[in-house]
């Protein structure tokens, strides 16, 4: 029991790979709050990590909206006291290439995935900086360090993110705060499900590990920087992706 007794509350829980690292989380002995948009579907993922037994809740929550999420962590400070982890998980794609990109695509990206990773960061931070302890873990992507054509919008965001996670870790290791990313390459869930096959085929090609990863191998590289093990490791990226990029 890696995390037994530890508060976390993840973004975008509700599915892919928030769910199995909420689930993740919840069988290491944390307690956590499954805080999404789709706020039926976060209920029942909720429902599904009490059941093993450690305290949950589902929380409405629009990443990119401040009063929103102002309201999200006092509902979750009032019913779990501490928190002791955050993932900004939430995300989305709007994909097109760049000269085809509408202005609005680009903002709603960068408003949920960066944004939103600011915005959940600095109501974590004035409750973590008081405890003098917490862990702040951020899902950016193998994107973000190699570019990917038609997602301008996207990579930029998952870029910004380490910018983010690494001036969080320098402003606020004195108050006991890490601030670590995973960058995941190709991951099987509802956001890839939609590319083509042959596009997945393609990509696979590019995996040196020959296959695509699952939510689960991005839960374990999050358990482990969420744990005591990794105390002394702030402002660092971990790559889940199957050598795609090294
Ligand atoms: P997913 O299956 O689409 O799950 C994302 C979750 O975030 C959904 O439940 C979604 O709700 C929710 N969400 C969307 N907008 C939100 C908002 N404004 N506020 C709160 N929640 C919101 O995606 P995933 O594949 O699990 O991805 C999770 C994270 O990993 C994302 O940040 C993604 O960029 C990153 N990532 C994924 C991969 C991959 O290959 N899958 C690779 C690298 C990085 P709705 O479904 O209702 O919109």
């Amino acid at each position: 029991m890696r995390l037994e007794g530890k508060n976390a509350l993840i973004t975008g829980a509700a599915q892919g790979i928030g769910k199995a690292v909420a689930l993740g989380m919840a069988k290491e002995g944390a307690h956590v709050a499954i805080a999404d948009v789709n706020i039926d579907s976060a209920q029942q993922t909720s429902k599904a990590v009490s059941a093993l037994g450690v305290k949950s809740i589902a929380l409405k929550l629009d990443v990119s909206n401040q009063e929103n999420v102002i309201n999200a962590f006092k509902e979750f400070t009032g019913q779990f006291g501490a928190l002791d982890i955050l993932i900004n998980n939430a995300g989305i794609t709007r994909d097109g290439i760049l000269l085809r990109m509408k202005e609005e695509d680009w903002d709603a990206v960068l408003n949920i995935n960066l944004k939103g990773s600011f915005l959940c960061s600095k109501e974590a931070i004035k409750i973590m900086g008081k405890q003098r302890f917490g862990k702040i873990i951020s899902i950016s992507s193998v994107v973000a360090f190699m570019g990917n054509p038609g997602q301008a919008n996207y990579s930029s965001s998952k870029a910004g993110l380490i910018g983010l996670t690494k001036t969080i870790a320098k402003e606020y290791a004195s108050r006991g705060i890490r601030a670590n990313a995973v960058a995941p390459g190709f991951i099987q869930t509802a956001m890839t499900d939609v590319l083509n096959d042959e596009v997945k085929d393609e990509m696979k090609k590019a995996i040196p590990l020959g296959q695509f990863g699952t939510p689960d191998d991005v839960t374990n590289a999050v358990i482990f920087l969420a744990s005591k093990e990794a105390d002394y490791i702030t402002g660092q990226v971990i790559h889940v992706n199957g050598g795609m990029y090294m």
